[in-house]
């Protein structure tokens, strides 16, 4: 039996899911898992969905099942935080004092809602989404009739848009690009979600930047950067998330907006490792360094991380892969195109059922399905063989993408 220490900080789905690799691999050393949160493991996407709506319970979201740390000897540690990485006597220093010792640590903290350094940002009735107990208390408070103004058009605010709008509230959605979505995906397909939002009857306030907001005690309204004040009472700011790297920069290891590592998911540090939202790995075949905020990098990277703990040296190379669901329109997205020449659909996008292709050069950067499903590994293999790919190709609902990859 190894008389070893493997330490996770973070209890998010990286961390839990590095927990269970190592014992699928055969770890049988002592795994030490500890989370800041007062519950075990969750996964956060239906925070915004369907466990947000009341459709979904806690059994629905948590990253492993009940039993299941003790049942494999998985020292949980919830509600613990850690304050202090003690690198040159390969420590932990948990909020409190006590000292755990290990001989490979894993960094997974993840990230904080991003809050607004704006007049009203503390008043009653201004929320953030980020923990389960943040999507408890917003469930409770979207009841019919409220009046909500979502600040913020990217993916939490839009899968707020949406569930709100469901469970019969009166949504306004203010931000400052003219599309939703216009940062992820361009203005190309934020312009189709646009439609989408506006067809479901959300209030778009788009192009205006956010001045205060009102109220005294309690929130009444936004007043944007136009002039106008919009009625609410409650505001949800969906503006983004901040990694955490308080812990990592404090302790030396090289950050630069994350926690740098290599393909190895290996940080600055000698057994010091990184995964989900807060690395910024090397990726081998994207050719650059590569840092998201997706559910499926956290579920990915946490075995990843932990495999190369246990010293298999395997390069971390899965293409980025994110999904969204807002109201009957689902989509996934495959890839990274920060930036790009073009935008090719195959399908018509009015019909909210289409596949989208950023292109650079004659590569498919990234490509998504909305409502057409079983072909996101085809637009993986697309952007991961780097192929040089005919637009017309892309476009012709007869031509096969799996053939395409091998180009
Ligand atoms: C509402 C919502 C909806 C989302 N929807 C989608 C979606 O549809 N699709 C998608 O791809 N992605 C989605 N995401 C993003 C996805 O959930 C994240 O990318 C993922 O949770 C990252 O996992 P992680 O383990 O890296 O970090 P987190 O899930 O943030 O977990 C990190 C944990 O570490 C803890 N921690 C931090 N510092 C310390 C410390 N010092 N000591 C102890 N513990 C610490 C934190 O409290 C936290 O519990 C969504 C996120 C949110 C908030």
């Amino acid at each position: 039996m190894s008389t070893q220490t493997f330490v996770i900080v973070g209890g998010g789905l990286a961390g839990a899911k590095a927990a269970e690799t190592l014992r699928e691999e055969g770890f049988d050393g002592r795994v030490v898992l500890i989370g800041e949160e007062d519950v075990a493991p969750y996964e956060r996407p239906p925070l915004s969905k369907d466990y947000l709506r009341g459709e979904a319970g806690r059994d629905a979201i948590w990253a492993q099942e009940e039993g299941w740390y003790d049942a494999h000897d998985v020292e949980l540690r919830v509600g613990t935080k850690v304050n202090e990485l003690a690198l040159s006597s390969s420590e932990v220093v948990l909020d409190g004092g006590e000292r755990i010792g290990f001989d490979q640590l894993l960094l997974a903290t993840g990230s904080s809602a991003k809050r607004l350094p704006i007049p009203g940002a503390d008043l009653d009735g201004v929320r953030l989404l980020r923990t389960v107990h943040d999507s408890d208390a917003l469930r409770e408070a979207l009841t019919p009739g409220v009046r909500v103004v979502i600040i913020g058009a990217g993916w939490i605010g839009c899968e707020v848009a949406a569930s709100a709008k469901q469970r019969g509230a009166e949504v306004t959605m203010v931000a400052p690009e003219d599309v939703p979505l216009e940062r992820v995906l361009g203005p190309e397909v934020g312009a189709i979600y646009r439609e989408v939002h506006a067809s479901k009857g959300v209030e778009l306030a788009l192009g205006v930047g956010v001045d205060a907001i009102e109220g005294s005690g309690s929130v009444t309204g936004v007043r944007t950067s136009d002039g106008s004040v919009h009625a609410a009472d409650l505001v949800v700011v969906g503006v983004g998330a901040a990694p955490r790297l308080e812990l990592a920069e404090a302790a030396g290891l090289k950050v630069d907006g994350g926690v740098l590592t290599d393909d190895r998911l290996r940080t600055s540090a000698p057994n010091v490792f990184a995964a989900g939202d807060i690395a910024d790995a090397e990726h081998p075949i994207l050719g650059d360094r590569i840092r998201v905020e997706h559910w499926g990098t956290a579920l990915e990277q946490g075995p990843a991380a932990a495999r190369n703990m246990l010293g298999q040296d395997l390069a971390y190379e899965r293409i980025p892969y994110f999904f969204s669901d807002q109201y009957e329109v689902g989509m996934e997205y495959a890839g990274y195109a920060p930036a790009y020449d073009r935008v090719v659909f195959r399908g018509d996008p009015s019909t909210f059922e289409f596949l989208a292709f950023w292109m650079r050069g004659d590569r498919v950067a990234a490509g998504m399905n909305v409502n057409v499903w079983d072909v996101n590994d085809d637009i993986q293999a697309l952007v991961r063989s780097r192929a040089s790919v005919d637009d017309e190709a892309l476009r012709d609902p007869d031509v096969a993408l799996g053939g395409l990859a091998v180009a």
